[in-house]
């Protein structure tokens, strides 16, 4: 994909790669706090390289344009949840999944946790200088076991029916799942209890039907996600160290993006 850096007028301007704020690097050894998001957490999963060149050197990845349609879906999601939030009610999806005493979570803080660009849920990890984020889509409250459930919503168009044993094990929803166990070891660690399970709402268009007709229709599947946020720990130390090393890590073998950059090489 072509990616053109535009400035705030939309005007085009030079693209340089790398970042010109100072606050978005981290300078191996220092002890100033820095932030580190759910995103950025997800990408030193995947790849401790790419996450190096992001934080510590500062190379500044190809903008993506906005995944407009799937936030609509988020927004209006978000709507209809906050009715009931309103008025601690539970939602019209939650008597089919036997979750009448399950309402959406009123809390003072909820429209900042819901903000993953500037807020989000944020927590220092243990008395490092790190501190850690991530924006969540929502959070139920369990009124008889009295403790959080954490919710994402998921949009798709797919022309197979959502079922939670093949949504969860597809490789292409490892991702959700270590957000998700993310945002309840972030919720812990700001003093909350979560229960063991969260659920992903998946919205999923209807690519059979006859026409558009000015209207998509989805269907609506909670799938329930026994969360385990036991391995973060390990893994958040493990950033931290590369973070505070001297060493670009390797690369991952079957990254496309680095296979073509090596190969364009060739060409410049
Ligand atoms: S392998 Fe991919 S993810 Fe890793 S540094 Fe290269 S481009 Fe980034």
């Amino acid at each position: 994909m072509v990616s053109l850096k535009r400035n705030s007028k939309l005007e085009l301007v030079e693209a340089k790669g790398i970042r010109s704020r100072a606050s978005s690097i981290y300078t191996p050894g220092q002890l100033d706090d820095f932030k580190i998001s759910r995103g950025k957490f997800s990408t030193f999963i995947t790849c401790p390289r790419c996450f190096y060149l992001d934080r510590v050197i500062g190379l500044a990845e190809p903008g993506m344009p906005g995944w407009t349609l799937n936030e609509t879906t988020d927004l209006l999601l978000k709507k209809e949840f906050d009715i009931c939030r309103e008025q601690q009610i539970p939602h019209r999806l939650f008597a089919k999944y036997g979750l009448d005493h399950v309402v959406p979570f009123k809390h003072e803080a909820m429209d900042d946790w819901r903000d993953s660009l500037r807020k989000g849920l944020m927590a220092r990890y243990d008395d490092s200088n790190i501190i850690l984020s991530g924006g969540v889509d929502d959070i139920w409250f369990d009124t008889q076991s009295e403790e959080l459930i954490v919710v994402d919503y998921k949009s798709q168009a797919s022309n197979y029916e959502v079922n939670p044993n093949s949504y969860l094990s597809s490789p292409y929803h490892e991702g959700y799942k270590i957000q998700m166990d993310f945002y309840n070891y972030l919720l812990n660690l700001m003093g909350f209890k979560t229960g063991k399970i969260s659920y992903f709402l998946v919205v999923n268009a209807d690519r059979q039907a006859e026409g558009f007709y000015g209207e998509m229709k989805f269907s609506e599947t909670l799938i329930p996600y026994e969360h385990d946020f036991s391995w973060i720990d390990r893994e958040v130390n493990n950033m931290i160290d590369c973070l505070n090393s001297d060493k670009l890590p390797e690369s991952h073998v079957s990254c496309e993006n680095c296979a073509y950059a090596k190969q364009r090489k060739n060409y410049d």
